[in-house]
């Protein structure tokens, strides 16, 4: 058998179908309807009974494409598309749930996940348990007899603390539940949840697949079966990905390698920097030696990330400084670009949670965090340096 394509291969080339006119790059059809032939095609169309394109919210070309290349990066064997992070999981819980099913999830997710599980699911009776993401034996206890699903974002935000992935995916099966990894922090160049063991992998496209900031997307990727009961939802409920903006991430897919790498690599030197730094008190950073979770992360990820999380000496005054004498980092609570960006954790993103839940979560008033983007390490060191006294 001929030796299967590499990453980097996958991403430039997969899933690429030419229109009769041979276009090079992939075309974008901007079109939310399809005609056919004949009534009769019409109707094996309709019926499934023959494959094609009907309308855009069950299938678009372009979308599909991506779809397929993204599936490639993963591993998995289908990937679908949706029209932001928020809708994949959205989608993955209303077709793979019901009520009366449980969901055990790491306790430091995505806070617009936290409010779906906590403010909107548990009125549909699908009630959420938060166990600490590296406690492998809490996510057993937590189990239930009706637990369908397990739920992890590795590495954590902002403080980068990691799930084992391997080892919770055995706990889910063990339980009868699936393990469902929100991989929008590594993307599949440097993390491959579904090769160490989880079911499902969930993206937020806006962040690193796109990593231009553009536009908003996401994706599920996992088994056909689980993932033919995803598209039967979102070709019913509608939250698919417009083709345009399959067509923005599909070519931010093509440089996610070395993106990913290169933004690692900045991140990584620019986390040794800070913990040398005289009013830094800690840096959260899963590439350091320091890391207490350091050999997980060599053996579940090609390297640690873009993102960086340290705390001043001080409190809020201090970390606020910072931020106001940055000239260059962007001051928002998004990540994923290649323009670094800083926020402040306590006051933003993890700002409406009361102040005893941040206390035991480890978000201080101290704390920042940096998405290193892909500026010179200099300048954005430099940056930082200048608030920090
Ligand atoms: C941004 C983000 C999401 C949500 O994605 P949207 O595209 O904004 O809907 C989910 N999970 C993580 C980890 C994120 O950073």
């Amino acid at each position: 058998m001929d030796k299967p394509f590499d990453f980097e291969t996958i991403a430039v080339r997969a899933g690429q179908e030419r229109s009769q006119f041979g276009e090079h790059s992939e075309a974008l059809y901007l079109t939310s309807s399809f005609v056919f032939g004949s009534a009769a095609e019409a109707a094996a169309r309709f019926s499934g009974a023959e494959p094609g394109n009907v309308y855009a919210r069950f299938t678009n070309p372009t979308v599909t494409t991506f779809q397929t290349r993204l599936a490639a990066l993963e591993g998995a064997e289908r990937c679908v598309a949706t029209a932001s992070g928020m809708s994949a999981i959205m989608a993955t819980v209303m077709a793979l749930l019901s009520a009366g099913d449980h969901i055990v999830s790491s306790r430091s997710i995505f806070g617009a996940t936290q409010q779906l599980f906590g403010n909107i699911l548990n009125r549909f009776g699908i009630e959420t348990t938060y166990v600490p993401i590296a406690d492998v034996d809490a996510y057993r206890t937590a189990l239930r007899s009706n637990t369908r699903l397990v739920f992890v974002e590795t590495p954590s935000n902002p403080l980068m603390e990691l799930a084992d992935v391997a080892a919770i995916a055995a706990v889910a099966h063990e339980g009868g539940a699936l393990l469902a990894v929100d991989n929008c922090f590594c993307t599949p160049a440097l993390q491959r949840p579904i090769d160490l063991g989880a079911d499902l992998v969930i993206h937020s496209a806006t962040k690193y697949l796109d990593g231009q900031g553009r536009v908003l997307g996401g994706a599920v990727c996992g088994s056909s079966g689980s993932m033919e009961d995803i598209y039967k939802f979102l070709r019913t409920a509608g939250p698919t990905l417009s083709p345009f903006n399959a067509w923005v991430i599909l070519k931010g897919l093509e440089t996610l390698r070395i993106r990913m790498q290169a933004q690692s690599d900045a991140a990584l030197d620019l986390a040794r920097r800070l913990e040398e730094h005289p009013r830094v008190a800690r840096v959260f950073y899963p590439g350091l030696e320091s890391h207490p979770q350091y050999q997980l992360a060599k053996q579940q990820q090609s390297a640690g990330g873009a993102i960086v999380s340290f705390e001043v000496k001080g409190a809020r005054e201090e970390a606020w400084r910072v931020i106001d004498n940055c000239r260059l980092l962007s001051v928002t609570a998004n990540l994923g670009d290649t323009k670094t960006t800083i926020t402040h954790p306590a006051t933003t993103t993890h700002g409406r949670i009361s102040v005893e839940a941040r206390a035991a979560s480890g978000i201080t008033e101290g704390l920042l965090r940096v998405a290193v983007g892909l500026e010179s390490v200099d300048d954005i060191y430099a940056d930082l340096s200048t608030g920090l006294h």
